[in-house]
């Protein structure tokens, strides 16, 4: 870094404050927006409100103070068609930038006043006549931190791509720039950074974004064929005494598209490949079902089974599921949560660990250190948008290359399926059970607080049961959960002095929790106020309504989550949305919820009304840092990349041939790919 020009030690320490350390991170440096001034035009012709770049000799400096504390620096110049005058307020230091008859330019937007034409707080710059890099062209503006201006920053970029520009070496494989016609990386560089037209800018751009994208692909590619290859994965037996007679007891039927996704399962699971496989079905699919059966599986071929979840409610609502239905099986299952006592614990583990525990369902408690599996032949997560991509390596790591199934509710558009999911196996579970009726949703406002309670009133005086759920937001978790008392004693004493209601909140102790949860399970209690902690997974069919409280400070896919805790059974259920929105977006999700029940139609909604970021919040760690790629807008890109990526893999899997060289390189080196691991056969 310190060879380029105008860097040494000084503006070497500087640059780290960015991240920049070497000269490929300098050159990837790319800037955030650009400003076009690349329009000049003579003063005479200038318009008010264009934003252009002029260019003239300093005629005048003036430093003006209309009143105290206020001083206005005034810079004139002449191009001999007119007279521009740059406008600076309070910045006094800029007079000693100026010379007269010194060349200069200026751009910004112009404004007409007092009969001269001037720009307030133009960009400016001294006229080079080869070289200007902040006025006269499209000017990149970077990223940048205190200490660090935009105009050094420029000249350092330049200077780094001047000095080696050309001795970049080409990565991308020659048949995919041709075949897509990609600016060659010497070129594409230098016309990201000071693109010479908007058409090249636009060209880099996408040179760069398809570049990021496929090294993606080409990681998942690779990943994907180390899970494949034969070596490593369990061959479970072909035998079915457990799943068929767990399926004989079974009081329905599976539906088509669950018996389609079993197979697909089932296939996997007695291929020696290891099994990858996320299955998707939106809330209520009955994804439970399919889980349990590959459970079956595992331990019919003599191996332990784990199932993860991401709340305690739910992982205690799995135990208790399959304790009922596969302990007449003669199947052993444990719970590990975090609240266990010590004692309890230690049991536990010593039977997991001799292999006398079949199954253990567990919350992230699964995955910590000291929990040792004598041989785990299946590891299933589910509601896995709650985990992040590191969680299922640990968990797949607690025994020799089990199979893995994850599943969720939360259906993945098809981009970011390719993007954090692109290592997977897909099976959708398209078919709800039969006989359910779409929730009826409905958007209302405090206003009508008594006529949503008298509705509510009806439904459980017909047998029914209903959630009420108050809002969690972190920050202030302690309030929030105030509120909810606040709200549930209100019902109790205003409403409902009559109904049993109850209250269930996070800080809870765990067995309180479990008993409100078992008494709500066996209908002792008609309404149960609670916060998020029932988000995912819930699964008590006798209820009805949904009262969401404030609903405009869910997420949308929060909001089809909580939906989905009702309409599970054969009733008519309800979900009503209380909510008094502020923002126009608040508004847009009140009613894409009442439009829709499609779990698909909302994911795609709310992927665009907040962005791949923030789809998935801070809890999934697997959604890659793409700076200039948007899989939103760019998603024919990714298709291109992940076709290109996975080809080339199945064409070179180790990358080993000579063409391949250097894009090995890029992955060994930036992406701490390990080619040892498929060093296998
Ligand atoms: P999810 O996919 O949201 O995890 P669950 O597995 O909890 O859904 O299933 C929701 C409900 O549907 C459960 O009560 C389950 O017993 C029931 N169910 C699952 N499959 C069927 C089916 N084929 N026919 C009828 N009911 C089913
Ligand atoms: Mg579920």
């Amino acid at each position: 870094m310190k060879y380029i020009k105008g860097v040494g030690d000084y503006w070497t320490k500087r640059l780290k404050r960015l991240e920049i350390k070497e000269l490929k991170d300098l050159l990837y440096y790319f800037p955030r927006d650009y400003n076009d001034w690349s329009q000049t035009k003579k003063i005479r012709e200038l318009k008010t409100g264009e934003n252009v770049t002029v260019q003239g000799k300093v005629v005048n400096i003036n430093e003006i103070k209309p009143r105290s504390g206020l001083k206005i620096i005034k810079v004139a110049i002449s191009d001999g068609t007119g007279i521009l005058h740059g406008v600076w307020f309070n910045q006094g230091y800029i007079k000693k930038t100026f010379r007269k008859d010194v060349t200069f330019l200026f751009s910004g937007e112009v404004k007409y006043s007092y009969g001269n034409f001037e720009i307030n707080n133009p960009h400016f710059e001294e006229v080079d006549f080869q070289d200007n890099l902040h006025t006269g062209r499209i000017v990149p503006v970077y990223p940048t931190t205190k200490g660090i201006s935009q105009k050094k920053l420029r000249r350092i970029v330049k200077n780094g791509l001047d000095k080696y520009l050309g001795d970049v070496e080409e990565f991308l494989p020659e048949d995919i720039i041709n075949k897509h016609k990609f600016l060659d990386l010497n070129y594409a560089l230098p016309m990201i950074h000071f693109p010479e037209s908007k058409e090249l800018l636009k060209e880099a751009r996408r040179r760069f974004a398809y570049e990021e994208l496929f090294v993606l692909q080409l990681i998942l590619a690779l990943k994907k064929s180390e899970a494949q290859s034969d070596k490593l994965g369990i061959k479970h037996s072909k035998e079915n005494g457990l799943v068929d007679k767990f399926l004989d007891l079974l009081p329905f039927d599976l539906t088509k598209a669950q018996a389609r996704v079993w197979q697909e399962i089932k296939g996997d699971m007695e291929s020696n490949r290891n099994m990858n496989r996320l299955l998707q079905g939106d809330v209520g699919a009955g994804k439970t079902v399919i889980a349990t059966l590959a459970l079956l599986k595992t331990v019919q071929s003599g191996f332990q089974g784990a199932l993860m979840a991401p709340t305690e409610i739910l992982a205690e609502q799995h135990y208790l599921g399959l304790k009922d239905d596969l302990e007449p099986l003669g199947l052993e299952i444990g719970l590990l949560v975090g609240s266990l006592k010590a004692k309890e614990k230690k049991e536990l583990l010593e039977a997991i660990e001799a292999g006398e525990i079949d199954i253990v369902i567990g919350t992230h408690a699964l995955i910590q250190e000291g929990i040792n599996f004598s041989n785990l032949g299946l590891a299933i997560i589910d509601e896995q948008h709650r985990f992040g991509v590191k969680q299922r390596a640990t968990l797949q790591e607690k025994g020799d290359n089990p199979d893995v199934l994850v599943m969720t509710a939360t259906p993945i558009p098809r981009t970011l399926a390719l993007t954090v999911y692109g290592d997977l196996d897909v099976s959708v579970i398209d078919e709800l059970p039969p006989g359910r009726k779409p929730v009826i949703t409905e958007w209302r406002t405090q206003q009508v607080r008594d006529r949503i309670y008298s509705f509510l009133r009806e439904e459980i005086e017909k047998g029914r049961q209903a959630y009420v759920v108050c809002p969690l937001v972190e920050e202030s978790e302690k309030l929030d959960i105030e509120s909810a008392t606040e709200l549930s004693i209100k019902l109790q004493n205003e409403y409902f002095p009559d109904l049993k209601i109850a209250l269930l909140h996070g800080k809870m102790k765990p067995t309180e929790k479990e008993e409100v949860m078992e008494d709500f399970r066996i209908g002792d209690i008609d309404i149960l106020v609670s916060t998020t902690v029932i988000e995912v997974g819930v699964n008590v069919p006798n209820a009805s309504v949904m009262i969401i409280e404030d609903a405009q400070r869910f997420g949308l896919a929060q909001l089809h989550q909580l939906r989905g805790r009702v309409g599970r059974g054969q009733y008519q259920s309800y979900c009503i949305l209380i909510s008094d929105p502020s923002t126009d977006e608040g508004v847009e999700r009140m009613k894409i919820m009442t439009k829709s029940t499609d779990g698909f139609v909302i994911a795609e909604e709310d992927l665009h009304l907040r962005g791949p970021g923030e789809f998935f919040g801070t809890r999934q760690h697997g959604m890659p840092d793409l700076k200039v790629a948007d899989i939103l807008r760019d998603h024919k890109l990714l298709e291109l990349a992940r076709e290109d990526a996975f080809a080339l893999i199945k064409d070179d899997p180790r990358l080993e041939k000579r063409e391949n060289k250097l894009l090995k390189g890029i992955l060994t080196e930036n992406f701490n790919y390990d080619f040892e691991l498929l060093d296998i056969s």
